[in-house]
């Protein structure tokens, strides 16, 4: 038994997936005249309260779309240093739309009002003119936090008055929403625009919406043409995305609960310094500065346990759909052998 625990990316899909996939309606999506592309996109829109969504290939295209909807270029985008926009997509912030990138030193990946209209620039001919805020929920590097829906408020209070677009990294805002006392439609009320991935936790085998205003994904169509992410056929995946949307929302707190149960047995080993709180479904642990990280991964690695360097001596596991509870009992037995 393999036990996968790199990324929530990993998931293979379920019988049940499969049989949406296979029998999805499908026409050409660039027309867009694919009954199951459109459907998954009024899906994704109406869930979030939004007027349109458009269907991508993945979260890195739906993130950098996004933000080059809102870009004028020059100007200047804020987000958390700890940001996937920033950190993982190769630059795409500048390469795609021109736009410096001022990176803000929150809190586990979170920013707050405050941190953002001290970082806005003023209005000085030196100075890129900023124009879009980036959020990242949960933060993926910041080992899965959740915003609190009171300063996703504030956020959003300040980029209407400062005429600042409001852009949502949601690749896993289900995971937050189910944690969370806030809904969908809480979460849609705050953004310009909101990328939502399917093939995280939810467990689709790829793919990724963006939400936003009629106007908004227009623009993103075009763009997304430009970026050669204009599919046809693509109600075959879009159908999983479907399935996912429908089936595997709520199942998300199982992930959570067995990362919470990962962490706690992770704190009594002698060769883990610290292990981060476990908000979601990342767990992030450190090594005793006297063992090399990489031979715990290897060692693990060999005893059929995956997982991925995330720091200096730091090492992530991610649950998800494909990690049982056998798997846990499983994956705590040989964490414990290493000791
Ligand atoms: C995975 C991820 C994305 C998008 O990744 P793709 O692999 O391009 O689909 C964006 N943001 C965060 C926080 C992610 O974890």
């Amino acid at each position: 038994m393999i036990i996968d625990l790199r990324s929530d990316t990993v998931t293979l899909p379920t019988p049940e997936m499969k049989e949406a996939m296979f029998n999805a309606k499908v026409g050409d999506d660039v027309f867009e005249d694919d009954e199951s592309v459109n459907s998954l996109e009024s899906l994704g829109a109406s869930l979030f309260g939004k007027e349109a969504a458009i269907y991508c290939p993945s979260g890195t295209m739906t993130n950098q779309i996004g933000i080059k909807i809102h870009a004028n270029a020059p100007g200047e985008l804020i987000c958390d240093e700890l940001s996937h926009v920033y950190k993982y997509e190769g630059g795409g912030i500048g390469f795609n739309s021109g736009l410096a990138t001022k990176l803000i030193k929150g809190s586990a990946g979170q920013i707050t009002a405050a941190q953002i209209e001290a970082a806005i620039n003023p209005d000085d001919i030196h100075f890129p003119e900023t124009q879009i805020v980036s959020i990242e929920n949960t933060c993926n590097k910041g080992g899965g936090t959740i915003y609190d829906l009171e300063e996703l408020k504030k956020i959003r209070t300040l980029c209407t008055n400062k005429e600042l677009k409001l852009h949502l990294d949601g690749a896993r805002i289900f995971n937050a929403i189910v944690e969370a006392d806030y809904s969908t439609k809480d979460i849609g009320a705050q953004f310009d625009t909101i990328s939502i991935c399917l093939s995280k936790g939810l467990g689709a085998p790829v793919g990724s919406l963006l939400l936003g205003t009629k106007t908004a994904i227009k623009k993103a169509r075009r763009i997304r043409k430009l970026f050669g992410g204009g599919m046809r056929q693509a109600g075959f995946i879009a159908a999983a995305g479907t399935y996912a949307l429908e089936n595997n929302i709520e199942r998300l707190r199982e992930d959570h609960q067995r990362a919470k149960t990962l962490g706690e047995s992770l704190s009594s080993l002698s060769y883990v310094k610290k292990v981060f709180p476990v908000y979601t479904n990342i767990v992030v642990f450190e090594v005793v500065d006297t063992i090399d990280m990489n031979v715990i991964i290897e060692k693990l690695n060999a005893k059929n346990i995956l997982t991925v360097a995330f720091g200096p001596q730091q090492i992530r596991l991610v649950t998800h759909l494909d990690f049982t509870d056998d798997m846990l009992t499983e994956a705590i037995k040989i964490l414990k052998s290493l000791n």
